[in-house]
């Protein structure tokens, strides 16, 4: 094989400064560093391995803020039920052994990357299972383990208690998780330290947390005022909401990622700005769980650091993409369609948020979330030759408004083809999708699951009795 691979493409989307979309434009890699990008009649071919997709749109490999790919165990269980975090996933967690997290993460990172994501931020039990599951498919991955003290399964019940010594274990797993996965993969693993969430981490634990994390010199992962439940705890408990209640216990700064911020309230945001907390949001996840998105527009307005995640159950970009711009739309309503802030609604700002953006909030935007020269080459090809991305205008309004993750054909990570005419290279997806449903459904038969928890009764006009 050639030692310089081009890419050629009908429109590279680079979301660089200018946001440029080149026609017939052409990326040349070099081991796995971007080293020349622009019209394709400017690019030398000499000796290159020349690839060409004239009817392929290539943009930078996505890169999502937030991730639980072993949450793909809630596919179709959780959408529609009441109180479906604390009274169903938190209780059935614990059945999670590693075997079922590393089969589980199997699919949930295929998902991602057959849908054209090269970087994830993950956070679960049993994470070193995910790491291993992010080396063998190739992706990019920021990983914690899931750090928490509370009794989960005792919340959905309205019990709070805290047991500080299973905390610090679950803390000494993460320490071992960095020591063991930090750089690994040629460096496309780095971990983090997994701060679980407000309501489920005591003061005390939280202290001990952020004293390893600044030991290893590693950023926090957490996730903040999530859910009414969480929120209406936090503020009873400690008289404010949940950002502030980390930033009193020394959580918050630009080394942590807060996911949601749902509930947050005006000081909220205000400890966000002032700390520089990077932000995830998870439109396609919280808009379909609770019908709301949180102070998005003040929290973009504050300049805080954001970008876009999927969170769990399904990975899909694209539809998180779409739920990010009609969540807010529904949210600050017609008055701030046609004003200043419709950038904030645009196909490119979604785009944007769901690389730059998000590369940003990891503090990996040095390496990955544009094509720009000297970047990784990490590159995401889709095929525009359909009838539902016809007839093409704008490549960025086409993909963002009307693709989906079956439309990306190849994905390249540090110049290498992990995805290939939509298959993963090396890796058959058919046995994937085996082992995680045969592994879910050894979970599903244990107490304290779907047997035992049948679905909500249908009340739509169309059921019948
Ligand atoms: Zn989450």
């Amino acid at each position: 094989m050639a030692d310089r691979l081009v890419i050629e493409a009908g429109h590279v989307v680079t979301v660089d400064p200018a946001f440029r979309v080149i026609r017939n434009g052409a990326v040349a890699i070099e081991r796995d560093r971007i080293v020349a990008l622009g019209p394709a009649d400017e690019i030398d071919q000499r000796d290159a391995d020349v690839r060409r997709f004239p009817r392929h749109v290539a943009i930078p490999g996505l890169v999502n803020g937030h991730t639980h790919v072993a949450g793909s165990l809630f596919r179709g269980l959780l959408e529609d039920r009441p109180d479906a975090f604390y009274g169903y996933a938190l209780p059935m967690e614990p059945a999670m052994d590693p075997e079922a997290i590393y089969a589980l993460s199997m699919v949930g990172i295929s998902e991602l990357l057959l849908s054209g994501c090269t970087v994830m931020n993950d956070m679960f039990h049993h994470a070193a299972e995910t790491a291993r599951a992010a080396r063998d498919t190739g992706i990019r991955a920021q990983i914690a383990h899931k750090v928490f003290d509370a009794d989960l399964p005792g919340i959905g019940k309205g019990r709070r208690e805290f047991r500080f010594s299973d905390g610090i274990e679950r803390l000494e797993e993460n320490v071992r998780l960095h020591a063991a996965w930090h750089g690994a993969a040629d460096g496309r693993i780095a971990v983090r330290f997994g701060l679980h969430a407000a309501d489920t981490c005591s003061p005390a634990l939280m202290a001990e947390i952020v004293n390893e994390a600044g030991r290893h010199r590693a950023g926090i992962h957490t996730h903040v005022a999530q859910s009414p439940v969480e929120h209406a705890f936090i503020t009873e408990t400690y008289g404010c909401g949940s950002a502030v209640h980390l930033e009193h216990n020394g959580v918050l700064g630009p080394d942590t990622v807060a996911a949601h911020l749902i509930w947050a309230d005006g000081p909220d945001v205000a400890a966000l700005a002032r700390t520089d907390t990077h932000v995830a949001h998870c439109p396609a996840c919280v808009t379909k769980a609770v019908g709301a998105i949180g102070p998005y527009r003040d929290i973009y307005a504050a300049g805080i650091t954001v970008g876009w995640g999927t969170d769990w159950i399904t990975m899909d970009p694209w539809d998180a993409m779409r739920f990010g711009i009609v969540g807010y739309r529904m949210a600050y309503g017609d008055d701030q369609l046609l004003t200043a802030d419709e950038t904030l609604l645009s196909a490119n700002e979604a785009l944007w948020r769901f690389t730059l953006g998000s590369a940003r909030m990891l503090g990996m935007a040095d390496d990955v979330g544009s094509l720009e020269v000297g970047k990784k080459a990490d590159l995401t090809l889709i095929d525009v030759d359909q009838p539902h991305l016809a007839p093409l205008y704008d490549p960025v309004s086409a993909l963002v408004y009307n693709a989906s993750g079956r439309d990306v054909t190849h994905v390249l990570i540090d110049g290498e083809l992990v995805v290939e005419d939509r298959r993963i290279t090396g890796i058959d997806t058919s046995v994937v999708v085996a082992e995680a449903q045969r592994v879910a459904e050894k979970i599903w038969a244990t107490a304290s699951t779907p047997a035992a928890m049948p679905l909500p009764r249908p009340s739509f006009a169309g059921a019948g009795s």
